[in-house]
């Protein structure tokens, strides 16, 4: 049994969406870098990872260098705590019984009934502590999705009840996140659905050491009290999680209320948390001079959190360039004209699958060539982009991706070989990083500084080999390719302030304290852009 690695539980209660993963990576945050911390999610839901579900539903898939397709609060962790996760850190409940079945068909437990307990949680821990060992974790944060008493996280619950006994009562301990309203009219915080989930939490065996109480003010000493009575714990562990404009002040505010040294006292460590930068970098994200008006054209724009990534990877780069950001979020299924496109200093044509609103975009990065406003593609924004150029430039009428018409004539985007004959859809694209070389003296070496680069992949589709020799032939530099040439990675034109593709998703190795390369050089554009009109 690892006994030396520490363990922090997170849970919640009362409502999700309260922000425990932003929880978990500021705290993470906090312990880092002194300790190696590494995080755990656990999802109840059946399905083996996110990858197949809709973001609209689900929010952003986000994807690690082993190609790992989780959740998208891996981006929150890995741009908190500047540490690189593991598809083995996103559990789920499908992964799980997935594994159990194919334990159980190997015979592993041959004569036995398979039982929840304790074959399903003793399979939960020993994945944890593989994590702890794999990673070499001084502390591992786990974080059980949703809410207390939801039937479908009791067995992750129990798992870390377990735990205590394992590792010992000196290297563990919970942290439950719940919630203090303020009711219209009664005009006072109120304690009571804190109280009732721990309760539930309690019922099954766990009682937390801190409670952060998320409230839209800071909670006054007599609720910490009441909570610390109701709930056993002091009340200086009773913490406000503050309603704030920017996830990343919740490492400040947390310790500014002494986190680290509850944490510290009851797992018998010592860290002086270093903040100082990310605290001047977040004053810059509210701070910053000039607003940048940019657009992110796409087709999940009734909701933010699919572009996530995105998102972060623009206010990253802005409070670097001492600039601010204001996204808005085109939907490109019916665009018919480009007014709104003809005032913003910049535009993101970021991932996307299938043919709805594709025609749109491919409208809106021909007028961003046209007009010279600085442009990005990601993935289906390069291969989009690169459609555009072969209809406009090199004149091959209506070109395509074959995701979009597999009768195209000029199938400028198409199918990787090694992709026709997959069948399943789960985990089969081309996931995760791969390196790319980069054309010395192109925009985006200057950006990268260094000639072989590394971005997060997913797709099938690529640029069609046999159209390479024209399209670069009529002008399209092919900025970085695959190591064996093969496969086209950048793209960029000249005599355009900023017109740049990249087929891998520069945005999910994106942080605060290093902004992406390609996200800073269309900011920076941007910026001229503005400084220029
Ligand atoms: N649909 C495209 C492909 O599969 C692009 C995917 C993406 O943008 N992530 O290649």
């Amino acid at each position: 049994m690892p006994k030396e690695t520490k363990y922090i539980i997170f849970t919640g209660g009362v409502l999700s969406g309260l922000g425990k993963g932003i929880a978990v990576a500021s705290v993470g945050k906090i312990l880092s870098p002194k300790y190696k911390v590494m995080p755990i999610k656990c999802d109840g839901y059946l399905n083996v990872d996110p990858g197949t579900m809709n973001p609209v539903e689900h929010g952003e898939v986000f994807v690690l260098d082993d190609g790992g397709e989780v959740d998208m609060d891996f981006g929150h962790y890995e741009r908190f705590i500047g540490t690189t996760c593991y598809s083995e850190q996103n559990l789920t409940m499908g992964k799980v019984f997935h594994e159990i079945r194919i334990k159980e068909r190997r015979g592993d437990y041959l004569g036995k009934t398979v039982e929840y307990i304790p074959h399903v949680v003793d399979h939960i821990k020993n994945k944890y502590y593989e994590l702890a060992k794999k990673t070499n974790a001084d502390i591992v944060l786990i974080e059980i999705g949703g809410t207390v008493g939801q039937i479908e996280n009791n067995l992750y619950i129990e798992a870390c009840r377990q735990m205590k006994k394992d590792v010992g009562e000196e290297n563990i301990m919970y942290i439950h996140l719940s919630y203090v309203p303020i009711p219209s009219g009664v005009n006072e915080q109120k304690s009571k659905p804190t109280q009732q989930s721990v309760d539930l939490l309690r019922q099954r065996g766990i009682a937390p050491d801190i409670i952060i109480g998320r409230c839209s003010e800071m909670l006054t000493d007599s609720i910490k009290e009441k909570m610390a009575t109701f709930c056993d714990v002091t009340p200086d562990a009773v913490i406000t999680g503050l309603d704030v404009n920017s996830v990343y002040k919740i490492p400040l505010v947390f310790e500014q209320q002494g986190m680290s040294k509850i944490i510290c006292q009851k797992l018998d460590i010592c860290v002086k948390p270093k903040l100082d930068k990310w605290e001047s970098l977040v004053k810059k994200l509210y701070n910053g001079g000039k607003t940048l008006n940019i657009a992110i054209c796409g087709k999940y724009t009734n909701l933010e959190d699919s572009y996530a990534s995105v998102v972060e990877a623009l206010y990253h780069s802005a409070a670097n360039l001492d600039c601010k950001v204001n996204i808005s979020f085109v939907e490109t299924t019916n665009i018919s004209n480009m007014d709104q496109i003809a005032n913003l200093d910049g535009v993101i044509v970021p991932g996307g699958f299938g043919s709805r609103g594709a025609e749109g975009k491919i409208k809106v990065i021909q007028y961003c060539r046209e007009h010279n406003i600085p442009f990005l593609g990601i993935c289906y924004g390069l291969q989009l982009a690169v459609a555009e150029f072969a209809r406009n430039i090199v004149g091959f009428k209506d070109a395509n991706s074959t995701e979009i018409n597999p009768n195209t004539k000029f199938a400028v985007v198409d199918i990787l070989p090694e992709q026709i004959q997959v069948e399943n859809k789960g985990g089969t694209m081309r996931l995760g990083a791969y390196p790319a070389i980069l054309k010395k003296n192109s925009k985006i070496y200057h950006l990268y500084g260094s000639e072989k680069v590394s971005e997060r992949h997913r797709h099938r589709y690529e640029v069609n080999p046999d159209y390479h020799a024209v399209l670069q032939k009529n002008g399209l530099i092919f900025s970085g390719m695959s190591p064996d040439g093969r496969l086209v990675e950048f793209i960029e034109i000249s005599n355009h302030p900023y017109f740049v593709g990249c087929q891998g998703h520069p945005e999910l190795k994106s942080s605060l304290l290093k902004p992406a390369p390609l996200f800073f050089g269309l900011v920076k554009a941007a910026k001229e852009r503005r400084v220029k009109s």
